[in-house]
């Protein structure tokens, strides 16, 4: 999504329908979390077609579904790299870098030189 996308949506969490239709959501569910056998307590309302800034996907009931914090969360990270971060570019984070690697000046504690000693 667009920086401007994402303005509009961050406008579009906070509108009353929404919370109407997240409150709906959540009870039409008995705030049961959606995924196949999780147990924890659903608080979350998710967009099961990710709307991508499309009005009628953000609001629409038919494409909402009721899941718990945790499994809310791994979902849109999954989609988007999490609400209003920036997608993975393809292939990031995939065999690039090396882990061994540190900073440089890290890997070595410098020499203290004392220059006082012994005229304390
Ligand atoms: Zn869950």
């Amino acid at each position: 999504m667009s920086d401007e996308t994402v303005a509009k949506v961050r406008r579009w969490y906070r509108q009353r329908i929404w919370f109407a239709r997240r409150d709906a959501c959540l009870k039409t569910a008995l705030y049961r979390c959606a995924t196949a056998g999780c147990v924890n307590r659903a608080t979350d309302c998710d967009h099961i077609r990710p709307h991508r800034g499309d009005w009628s996907l953000f609001i629409e009931s038919s494409n909402h579904q009721a899941l718990c914090h945790s499994c809310h969360s791994r979902k849109t990270a999954r989609e988007d790299g999490g609400f209003g971060n920036r997608r993975r570019e393809a292939g990031q984070g995939v065999g690039g870098g090396n882990p061994s690697a540190r900073p440089p000046g890290q890997d070595r504690v410098p020499n203290r030189v004392f220059l006082h000693a012994g005229f304390s």
